[in-house]
C-alpha cells in the first residue's frame, strides 16, 4: 500500500515536488504568525548586517519546514546547505560540513533530534562560540586544534521537539511551531501548484483535495498529482470536481481525509471498547514503530478531535465512534 504520508524526503517523486516548492514569501501560504515574526527578524538582522540567530522549526512532516528554511535563505541572500541528522554519523562529518561554510550561510539540519550525543557536543560550541575543537591523532601524541568558524545560521527541523535535549534546545534563539493548514489555505496551495504544473483546476476540485489532505501541504500536492493523472487519462485534462471525487474514491481517500492507516488506527481504538490503549500496544497491533505513530499519524487525529490522549493511553472520541458507526460504551447506543 502506498502511504501518502512519509517521513523520508527527496524520494523520486519528491524531487519533482521541489519545483513546486515556493521560494518567496508571497507563495508561502498560511503560518501567518511565523511569517510575520520571521520577516521582522530577517529585516532586523539585515539592517545590522549580522547573521540570523539559530532557529528551530518543529511540527509533523510535510508542513513546510524545509520550504521555510529555503525562503529564509532566499530573503537573506544566503547560501543554504541541507542535510539530515542521520547523515551526520561522526564528529568528523559535522566538522567537515561546518568548516566548509561561509560567513552568513544557512545550515539546515532535518530530524535534528536524531543527532548522536558526540555530534551534538560539537554542535554546541559551534552554535555558541562559532568554534570547534578537533582532536588530531590518538594516544599521548593527540593534539586539540581549535578551528574558528564563520558566523552561520543553523536552522534545525524536528518532528519531535520533546526528544531534543535541553542543552541543544537552549541554543536556538528562536523556536517556531508549525500548525496544520486550513482547507482554504490548502486549496490555495493546490491552485498555486496546478498553475505551476500548467493544469486547469476548478475551485471546488481544489477544495475537495484540500479537505482530504490531513491539513498537510505535502499530502495535498501528492493527491493533486494523482488526481491530475486521472484527469489526463480518464478525463479531458482539466481537474474538475466530479472527476476529483471519482479519483479520490479510487485512491481510497475518504471524505474525512483519512487514509487507510488512519482508519486502521481509529478502528483499533474503537474496538478496544472504551479501554485506553497504550502507544506500545497500538504500535504492535499496527506493525509500525512508536515514533511514526506519534509523529505522523496521531498529531492530525488529535488536533482534529478524533483521538484523546489520556494518562492511561489513547481513546477515540465520540465523533470517531459516530464516524465509524460503532457503539460508544460510555455513551450508550447510537442510532
Ligand atoms: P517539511 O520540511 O515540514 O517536512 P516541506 O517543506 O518539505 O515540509 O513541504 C512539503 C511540500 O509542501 C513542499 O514541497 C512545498 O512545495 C509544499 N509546501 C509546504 N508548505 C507550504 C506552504 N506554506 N505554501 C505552499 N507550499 C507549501
Amino acid at each position: 500500500m502506498e502511504r501518502l504520508v512519509e517521513i523520508e524526503k527527496f524520494t523520486a517523486e519528491e524531487s519533482s515536488e521541489i519545483t513546486l516548492r515556493p521560494d518567496v514569501w508571497s507563495q508561502y501560504i498560511g503560518q501567518e504568525q511565523i511569517k510575520k515574526n520571521l520577516s521582522v527578524f530577517i529585516q532586523a538582522s539585515k539592517q545590522r548586517e549580522e547573521a540570523l540567530d539559530h532557529m528551530l522549526f518543529f511540527g509533523p512532516p510535510g508542513l513546510g519546514k524545509t520550504t521555510l528554511a529555503f525562503i529564509v535563505a532566499n530573503e537573506m541572500n544566503a547560501n543554504i546547505k541541507v542535510t539530515a541528522a542521520p547523515m551526520i554519523e561522526k564528529g568528523g562529518d559535522l566538522a567537515a560540513i561546518l568548516t566548509n561554510l561561509q560567513e552568513g550561510d544557512i545550515l539546515f539540519i532535518d530530524e535534528i533530534h536524531r543527532l548522536s550525543p558526540a555530534v551534538e557536543e560539537i554542535l554546541y560550541s559551534s552554535m555558541e562560540d562559532f568554534r570547534i575543537d578537533i582532536i588530531i591523532g590518538s594516544g599521548p601524541a593527540a593534539q586539540t586544534v581549535k578551528i574558528d568558524l564563520p558566523r552561520f545560521t543553523l536552522i534545525g527541523a524536528t518532528t519531535r521537539a520533546g526528544m531534543l535535549s535541553n542543552p541543544l534546545r537552549d541554543r536556538f534563539g528562536m523556536n517556531f511551531r508549525m500548525n496544520f493548514y486550513s482547507s482554504d489555505e490548502l486549496s490555495l496551495i493546490v491552485m498555486q501548484a496546478s498553475k505551476k504544473l500548467e493544469k486547469l483546476i476548478d475551485k471546488d476540485a481544489a477544495l475537495e483535495i484540500a479537505k482530504r489532505s490531513r491539513g498537510t501541504p505535502r499530502i495535498a500536492l501528492r493527491l493533486l498529482k494523482r488526481v491530475r493523472d486521472f484527469a489526463e487519462v480518464e478525463g479531458d485534462g482539466v481537474i474538475k470536481h466530479g472527476l476529483t471525487l471519482y479519483a479520490l474514491e479510487e485512491l481510497g481517500i475518504n471524505s474525512y481525509g483519512f487514509d487507510e492507516m488512519d482508519i486502521r488506527l481509529l478502528e483499533l481504538l474503537v474496538m478496544a471498547k472504551g479501554r485506553p490503549m497504550g502507544l506500545s500496544s497500538i504500535a504492535a497491533s499496527l506493525s509500525e514503530d512508536e515514533g511514526t505513530i506519534e509523529d505522523v499519524f496521531e498529531p492530525y487525529l488529535i488536533a482534529n478531535g478524533y483521538i484523546q490522549r489520556t494518562a492511561k493511553g489513547r481513546l477515540p472520541t465520540q465523533k470517531t465512534f459516530e464516524i465509524l458507526k460503532f457503539e460508544n460504551p460510555q455513551q450508550g447506543l447510537l442510532e
